[in-house]
């Protein structure tokens, strides 16, 4: 019977063993999450060991299984090198793997968030301020999964937000108006710095985080206010924001 073949892009975003010989893989593609069989991997003579490599960006010929889709062919594009050779980079891959897995259901079809991995893999590995690319991708994705936090019209009122605004708001959504922010208990303060870098992030693209001087402060107020809204949104505590905290000094 002849086997049934796909091409696609793909980065690895999770490896286990699957038994003696094969590891089973978490792949982003253009057609969404899939878990896939790499046969042989775990082998030392296996030719396709090195292209299925955790954190890589790669082109796949893929069989149709029963249950999981089989790699049969992988050719690596990007390697992320010094992403992968990075304990500080990796922990924010970690993180940014377990984030898409979150907010993506399987065989799901969506290019443009496959466009933003790369994209933010590509910034892992080569930018500076790997936090501001954490801050960046966040805000991304939640855009692209229907959760954009409301940054210039109160997420209430829907009135067009001014300075004074001091309040994020992680169960609705977004900033409040001072009105509305007195009502709403879970409101986060946040301060103008804030405020600013959350706006000029969502607006901007990605390479700008080289070029921006922002306080530990208020990086630390930014990270703490997008946690908490993707916290109240995928309801649970990701094991790779341990990771990158317990890699703080
Ligand atoms: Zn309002």
């Amino acid at each position: 019977m002849a086997e049934r073949l796909y091409r696609t892009e793909s980065i690895v975003l999770r490896r286990s063993d699957f038994s003696e010989s094969d590891r089973l893989i978490l792949l982003a593609t253009p057609l969404g999450k899939r878990r896939v069989v790499a046969k042989g991997v775990r082998k030392t003579m296996s030719r396709l060991a090195g292209h299925v490599e955790l954190f890589t960006h790669n082109t796949m010929l893929l069989a149709l299984g029963r249950n999981l889709d089989i790699i049969t062919q992988s050719q690596t594009i990007h390697g992320f090198s010094s992403l992968r050779s990075d304990l500080a980079r990796i922990s924010c891959a970690y993180y940014v793997a377990d984030v898409y897995d979150q907010f993506t259901q399987e065989e799901e079809e969506n290019r443009p968030l496959f466009e933003l991995l790369v994209q933010v893999f590509d910034g892992l590995n080569t930018r500076n301020n790997t936090d501001l690319a954490l801050r960046w991708y966040e805000l991304h994705i939640l855009h692209q999964t229907g959760y954009r936090p409301q940054l210039h019209y109160c997420a209430v009122c829907q009135e067009a937000l001014t300075e004074e605004a001091n309040r994020f708001s992680p169960t609705i959504g977004g900033v409040l108006c001072p009105r509305d922010a007195q009502a709403d208990r879970t409101a986060l303060p946040m301060g103008n710095a804030c405020f600013r870098l959350l706006r000029y992030l969502q607006s901007q693209p990605l390479e700008i985080v080289d070029t921006m001087t922002i306080s530990a402060t208020v990086r630390a107020e930014a990270e703490r206010l997008l946690r908490t809204y993707v916290r109240y949104i995928i309801e649970r505590d990701l094991k790779s924001v341990t990771f990158l905290n317990s890699l703080r000094t």
